[in-house]
């Protein structure tokens, strides 16, 4: 087995490559998020993408607070 660190784990054939992009996320009550100029790794072949913890951090923040109470209230569902 010969494994690059970087190698994809979804095609086994690519390589992740660090790319800066607006990324989009979709809340679990429907609603949508985009966080401009995070920097992600993606894969160069089949495009799947890796979120490092620092890059998970500034999109949870951004999500945060553009919807703030967001997580709280994932946490504590009443009807
Ligand atoms: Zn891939």
């Amino acid at each position: 087995m010969n494994i690059r660190p970087s190698q994809c784990f979804e095609c086994e054939t690519g390589t992740y490559k660090y790319v800066t992009i607006n990324y989009f996320s979709e809340l679990s009550d429907g609603r949508t998020c985009i966080t401009k100029d995070v920097t992600i790794q993606r894969c160069d072949t089949c495009g799947a993408e890796i979120l490092d913890s620092k890059a998970s951090k500034i999109i949870e923040s951004n999500i945060e607070h553009t919807f703030p109470g967001y997580y709280e209230r994932s946490h504590s569902r009443r009807n």
